[in-house]
């Protein structure tokens, strides 16, 4: 069996047609004909080796949606036709401490669908049935593919970093993972603030339930607001002056980044201290969440705004994440 796929061979390359021969289908591992799978910025960064751990040829890909095609002895909670998804985390040891209490998106042994793995850019793949979700017959595939990887990275943040609302909430970045974030935000009950250095996203932010929507540039904009959040939820990739960020901060409040900036974030300490204020980071969610993410998204009609290419355009539809013209994940379709 062969599997039709785009690689990038080398970083920052564009991709091409590649195909490659699948390993053995394991006992736990599923086979699934990919339909959808969204662009998540991961993806760019993979492809441009931002992060010093992408190996060529490179398969992006990890917000994939499809239908089991095959299934090893022991992956029998699955059955053939059905719909599932996979998101960023390949597999996990099930036994340390972390991946025990069920957060196995903490085991330090995690693989990643495409980091040494070929992923979603593809017509199939084979995966580790553990790490692969059901879908709920409310989602169509298409909205429901970027909640795989975009979807699970807010939600889980929005559960274990805020505590109980409402609360005031800031979510930095309106693209594939921030207008899922303002969605999720507004239906656990947060007030809801966009930040964004597009004018043109307002209408859009208001419409998926964000309260207030602010135009991110130049220091003016900030006045007023110091002192005004309980959590910040920074999704942008940008290097931002994150001391500014602190000061909108109220005494307790917490900056966490899923987003993953280039450069190395400058804290001032005595600010942290002086309002009990926190910084942390985030990845993706546990397999618990992830399940819970996908039935609150079911019911409460959270789903992404997505623009269709077919999977021959993965070029041209990774331009436009690139210069943030998506609106606000694409989707490849095959
Ligand atoms: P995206 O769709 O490209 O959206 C990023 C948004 O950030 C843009 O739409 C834009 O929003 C804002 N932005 C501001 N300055 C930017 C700049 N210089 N370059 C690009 N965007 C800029 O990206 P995404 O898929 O949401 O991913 C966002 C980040 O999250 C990436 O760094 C990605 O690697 C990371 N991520 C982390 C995890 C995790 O587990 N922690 C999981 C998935 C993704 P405005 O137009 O509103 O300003
Ligand atoms: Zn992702």
């Amino acid at each position: 069996m062969n599997i039709n796929a785009y690689a990038a061979m080398k970083a920052k390359n564009l991709l091409e047609e590649f195909n490659y021969t699948p390993s053995g289908l394991g006992p736990r591992d599923l086979e699934v004909k990919i339909t959808h799978c969204g662009i998540c910025h991961s993806d760019v960064h993979l492809i441009d080796d931002d992060w010093g751990i992408s190996a060529y040829p490179l398969v992006p890909g990890h917000e994939i949606v499809g239908t089991v095609t095959a299934l090893g002895a022991e992956a029998g909670n699955f059955q053939i036709g059905q719909r599932v998804g996979i998101g960023w985390q390949r597999s996990a040891c099930l036994t340390c401490e972390y991946c025990v209490r069920g957060e196995e998106n903490l085991c330090p042994d995690n693989t990643a669908t495409c980091v040494g793995h070929f992923g979603g850019f593809a017509e199939s793949i084979r995966t580790d049935s553990r790490f692969v979700f059901p879908i709920p017959g409310e989602l169509a595939s298409e909205n429901a593919a970027p909640l795989l990887c975009g979807g699970i990275t807010v939600f889980s943040p929005l559960v274990h970093c805020a505590g109980h609302g409402p609360l005031r909430v800031g979510i930095l970045g309106i693209g594939g993972l921030g207008h899922l974030a303002i969605q999720f935000a507004r239906a656990l009950g947060h007030r809801v603030t966009a930040f964004s250095t597009s004018p043109g996203k307002e209408k859009e932010a208001l419409d998926l339930g964000a309260h207030h929507f602010i135009v991110t540039g130049g220091p003016a904009v900030f006045r007023g607001l110091a002192s005004s959040f309980d959590l910040l939820l920074t999704t942008s990739p940008a290097d931002l002056d994150w001391k500014v960020y602190l000061d909108l901060l109220r005494p307790g409040g917490k900056l966490c980044f899923v987003g993953v900036p280039s450069k190395p974030a400058v804290i001032p300490v005595f600010a942290l201290i002086a309002g009990k204020k926190s910084v942390c980071g985030s990845p993706i969610g546990s397999r618990t969440d992830m399940s819970a993410m996908l039935s609150f998204a079911a019911l409460n009609g959270i789903k992404a705004k997505t623009e269709v290419f077919a999977m021959s355009q993965v070029n041209e539809a990774l331009d436009r994440v690139r210069h943030n013209r998506a609106r606000y994940r694409i989707v490849l379709k095959n």
